[in-house]
């Protein structure tokens, strides 16, 4: 028997995942009724994930639904909040049991994984686009903006960059590094398919961070976004970019391929790590959440009054032309 909208709602879209805090009706009605607590702001975004632009159909398809809930996640977790809803609307050019099963054993996997409900969404007949609006919460001036950032500061990243850009290079069948083991193919893949989001770093971070951003489009690109907002400059040192120690160990033989590694590092998105900017004096702040939280936090470089961004490496100013991925 053919599956239709509601079969579909119902089958695999209902009862998954954490029920929710706050939620007085969830999946079922026009519209969800969520219960804010008075003392906190309403923090939201949406995103897409498009077939033949996002991904491909050679992608699992349950980490592909982990991955939609991870990019709102990280939207979220960039501005100190915390995530709670999520609404889903999906395209499908049919309804495919296997697929949609896939879907959902990958969705409720990351709804578990960052403890949020899903609370209603919306089903369509197209080509695969999966859109996810995440709602969170923050205490009243307490998020983290993109244009606060000070002369001064220290700049850091957390985990590791440049995983996913060589993941998806990977997935094309477009790297050629003989020194990369089997667990490093499969750790860069996973980075690619099924990224996660560190939200409850990015909670840690209000109060100590100046100004936050994901990194979706490439630390170059997004840090630009911190730097424009806030009207200062920085310097980087490339070196310093945290690179998988297995990815380091592999390119160091060849420091042309070593270099390239560290600019794509910077250049390839989908990252959904988070780059922020912090007092000098919150250093040590910075290292705790770091150990707190187990995910490694590295200081990349420093605000500067003037404007721009200056990369160095081993001493000498790079021009790196590729500013990231723009869809326009
Ligand atoms: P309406 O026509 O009022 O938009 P729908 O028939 O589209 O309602 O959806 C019925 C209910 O199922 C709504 O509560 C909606 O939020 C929910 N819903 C629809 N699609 C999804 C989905 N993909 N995931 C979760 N909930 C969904
Ligand atoms: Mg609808």
């Amino acid at each position: 028997m053919p599956l239709n909208e509601f079969d579909i709602i119902k089958n695999y879209f209902t009862d998954i995942g954490p029920s929710g805090s706050g939620v007085l009706i969830g999946i079922g009605d026009d519209c969800a009724l969520l219960q804010l607590d008075p003392s906190q702001q309403l923090v939201v975004s949406v995103d897409n994930l498009l077939i033949d632009r996002h991904f491909d159909a050679n992608v699992p398809v349950a980490d592909l639904a982990f991955k939609a809930v991870s990019v709102s996640v990280s939207d979220i977790a960039s501005m100190g909040a915390k995530p709670r809803w999520v609404t889903l609307s999906l395209s499908l050019p049919k309804a495919d049991k296997q697929w949609l099963s896939e879907f959902s054993r990958g969705l409720t996997e990351a709804l578990d994984y960052y403890d949020i409900a899903l609370v209603g969404g919306n089903i369509t007949q197209g080509p695969i686009n999966i859109a996810t609006q995440l709602l969170g919460s923050v205490e009243p001036g307490k998020a983290i903006r993109r244009d606060r950032a000070q002369a001064g500061d220290l700049i850091f990243v957390t985990g590791y960059l440049g995983e996913a850009a060589f993941g998806l290079r990977l997935h094309q069948n477009a790297l050629d590094l003989p020194g990369l083991s089997d667990d490093d193919k499969a750790r860069l893949l996973a980075a690619w398919y099924k990224p996660r989001a560190c939200p409850d770093l990015g909670q840690r971070l209000v109060d100590v961070a100046n100004a936050c951003i994901d990194i979706s489009d490439g630390l170059v690109s997004d840090l630009q976004h911190i730097l424009s907002a806030s009207n200062v400059g920085a310097r980087l040192q490339l070196s310093d970019i945290p690179m998988h120690p297995s990815l380091h160990a592999a390119l160091q033989h060849d420091p042309e391929q070593l270099q390239r590694a560290f600019e794509l590092s910077v250049t390839g998105g989908e990252d959904y790590q988070l780059c922020f900017t912090a007092a000098a004096a919150n250093k040590d702040a910075v290292q705790a959440i770091s150990e707190f939280t187990g995910i490694p936090i590295r200081c990349i470089g420093m605000v500067e009054e003037q404007r721009g961004m200056r990369v160095f490496y081993e001493n000498a100013l790079l021009n790196l032309n590729n500013e990231g991925y723009r869809h326009f």
